[in-house]
């Protein structure tokens, strides 16, 4: 690629959001480049759960993950920190599928569909005469008419962009790994414990994904990640079993600090934010996946009327993204965050839990709320 040319699409990022869009726009002849910091395949700190809302979209792309081994999940199970457990049958269902793998199959199908993905850092863009320059930590240095912002929940491109958020620090961390043991197939379960909580869901390989996030104080008390869950988790028997139970397939966990869900702006810059980076909801939800595949389809949908002349001008364009993606997500984020607040405090976590138990149609209707209805494709 010639680095003097302007080309339509430079995307930041080539996750769930970047690798999404990419598809979905180099399917219809636009030029696109992919600039992603790390290498594939790889793990991720994720809960790797995935709502059906977006698989006729991904099936559609040409992206199957039942293809891939997903397991299909339509039970939910949930547990407080005293061990009262309660569960339900999940209104839309989802599948367990590994980052690992899912991101991997996004990468191959961007290529197949001529997207040019490169491994890089990108560490300035800037917008000047109707253009952004970007550069690399390589040394690259590319244009391009529209740029995409899809470098996830917090990168080293919102503070070249000075983002607001990033000013804030969070004390939130997350512990992810993959054990080989009994499990169901078709349950996720979100099992509380003081400080915290811990999602686990089978993934295509039979392993057992399990992703927990913790505050960083209750953390730093303990020598490390054993002790912790030995003194902590283990107090949820749900938690303890699973362990207890289990070979670790990782040779040592992955972590990630800084896990922060203020709000964040879809537009900076002129640079169109899409997945974590234009907004994060709680993962407790099991629903940030499919937010930024969703906003992927949103946006590639308004560039390419943008790239075709129906939507006139950039204003034009980033009104309406501002507007569409505050109509899909805004609710969402807010349902995500009261319920992660409410769990935060043990004695009503333990009392939500006695009135979900007596109201058994209310659980449902909450997850229904922090997710949105199937994708048109
Ligand atoms: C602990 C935890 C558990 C979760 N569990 C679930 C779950 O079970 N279900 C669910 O639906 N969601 C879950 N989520 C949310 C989900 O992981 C995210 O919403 C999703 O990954 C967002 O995709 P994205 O493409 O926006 O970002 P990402 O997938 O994070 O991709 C961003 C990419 O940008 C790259 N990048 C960053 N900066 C640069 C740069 N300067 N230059 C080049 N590349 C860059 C990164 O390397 C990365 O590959 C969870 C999140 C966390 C933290």
């Amino acid at each position: 690629m010639n680095n003097n040319t302007c080309i339509d699409l430079i995307i930041v990022g080539g996750g769930l959001a970047g690798l999404v869009s990419a598809i979905h726009l180099s399917k219809q002849g636009i030029e696109v480049l992919v600039i992603e910091k790390n290498t594939y395949p790889r793990h991720k700190v994720c809960g790797e759960y995935v709502s059906n809302e977006v698989l006729p979209y991904l099936q559609s792309l040409g992206v199957d993950p039942l293809k891939l081994g997903a397991k299909k999940i339509n039970r939910f199970m949930l547990s407080t920190p005293k061990n009262k457990v309660i569960e339900t049958q999940l209104p839309l269902g989802g599948f367990g599928i590994s980052r690992y793998t899912l991101d991997h199959a996004l990468v191959q199908k961007s290529k197949e569909n001529g997207a040019i993905i490169i491994q890089d850092t990108v560490t300035d863009i800037k917008f000047l005469d109707d253009e952004f320059s970007i550069i690399t930590k390589n040394g690259g240095s590319y244009k391009a008419k529209v740029v995409i912002g899809a470098h996830g929940k917090r990168s080293n491109i919102d503070v070249t962009l000075n983002r607001n958020f990033i000013k804030n620090k969070s004390p939130l961390l997350a512990v992810k790994t993959h054990l080989k043991g009994d499990f169901p197939d078709d349950l996720v379960a979100l099992h509380n414990f003081k400080g915290g909580y811990c999602g686990l869901s089978k993934v295509e390989n039979d392993s057992i994904n399990v992703c927990y996030i913790a505050d960083f104080k209750s953390f730093q008390k303990f020598k490390n990640i054993q002790d912790f869950q030995q003194k902590i988790l283990y107090k949820n028997t749900y938690l303890k079993n699973v362990f207890e139970n289990s070979e670790p397939v990782f040779s040592k966990p992955l972590t990630i600090s800084q896990l922060s869900f203020s709000s964040k702006k879809p537009v900076e810059q002129h640079v169109l934010m899409c997945g974590d980076s234009a907004g994060m909801i709680h993962p407790l939800s099991g629903n940030g996946m499919s937010m930024a595949i969703r906003s992927a389809q949103m946006l590639s949908k308004l560039l390419i009327n943008y790239f075709a002349g129906t939507i006139k001008s950039r204003e034009m364009l980033e009104i309406m993204y501002e507007k569409t993606w505050n109509n899909e997500f805004k609710k969402r984020l807010k349902t995500g965050h009261i319920v992660a607040s409410l769990f935060k405090m043990d004695y009503f976590s333990e009392l939500m839990l006695l009135g979900l138990k007596n109201f058994p149609g209310l659980l449902p209707k909450i997850i229904k709320q922090a997710h949105g209805k199937p994708l048109i494709v």
